[in-house]
């Protein structure tokens, strides 16, 4: 699948879940960072490993040299991104970013960072996310599309009372970015080439995997709105 149809159905599976608009883009960002494995691979990647290799290197000077300069959030910060390139540096294409482990370690740094951000403005904190996995080629269109869905979600949620569902503190980013990720991996599955998302296991998902897994996503979806349904009547 290419990043438009990843997108697409990182919105389509993870707008029920959300409970405010700037998840939009973390939705969206979770959808593309596996594909960052390729195509835009050089482009991107480097580009980001030398931006927070470098911070984290500051970082380390500063605690040798002048250690009261040094901030350990700012270092625990530009460490997380820095992972977050590192690990399609690595990577084969489909390989390790198209697994579920990969899946709760990524949705887990870019959540925790974009909760650390969101204290400024959470859409910017949102956008920004956005920006750190995707090239300028993507970013271009797909800023427009999520500001699209976000103006939408906003007008929709200023006219209900409740969300289906609310995730409190850092999960209101971690899960955004979860459910994107999983729709890519489930998209991937559907494709002739398959994804080896059950890594360290070599069992390789085709089109029945996939669409198990757009089972577990149903599930999901009526348990949210069952316990929707039991809190409001
Ligand atoms: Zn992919």
């Amino acid at each position: 699948m290419m990043w438009k149809g990843h997108t697409i159905l990182g919105l389509a599976m993870g707008l029920p879940f959300i409970s405010s608009p700037e998840q939009v883009f973390l939705l969206v960002a979770g959808a593309l960072y596996p594909d960052l494995d390729h195509d835009v691979k050089t482009e991107i990647v480097n580009r980001g490993i030398y931006l927070s290799g470098s911070l984290v290197l500051i970082n380390i000077l500063l605690y040798l040299f002048k250690p009261s300069y040094f901030n350990i959030g700012f270092f625990i910060v530009s460490t997380a991104v820095l992972i977050l390139y590192l690990i399609p540096y690595f990577a084969n294409h489909r390989g390790i970013t198209h697994t579920f482990l990969c899946m709760f370690v990524v949705s887990t740094i870019l959540g925790f960072l974009t909760y650390k951000l969101s204290v400024f403005s959470p859409t910017i904190a949102g956008i920004i996310a956005l920006s750190i996995v995707s090239s300028e080629k993507i970013l271009g269109k797909v800023i427009p599309i999520c500001i699209f869905v976000w103006i939408v979600i906003y007008l929709i949620f200023s006219g209900v009372e409740y969300p289906l569902i609310d995730f409190p503190g850092v999960y209101h980013y971690i899960v955004p970015v979860g459910i994107g990720y999983f729709s890519h991996i489930l998209g991937d599955s559907l494709t002739p080439a398959g994804c080896n998302a059950l890594y360290p296991l070599n069992y390789k998902l085709y089109r029945r995997e996939g669409i198990i897994l757009m089972g577990v996503w149903i599930f999901l979806l009526l348990l949210v709105i069952y316990n929707f349904v039991s809190r409001v009547y």
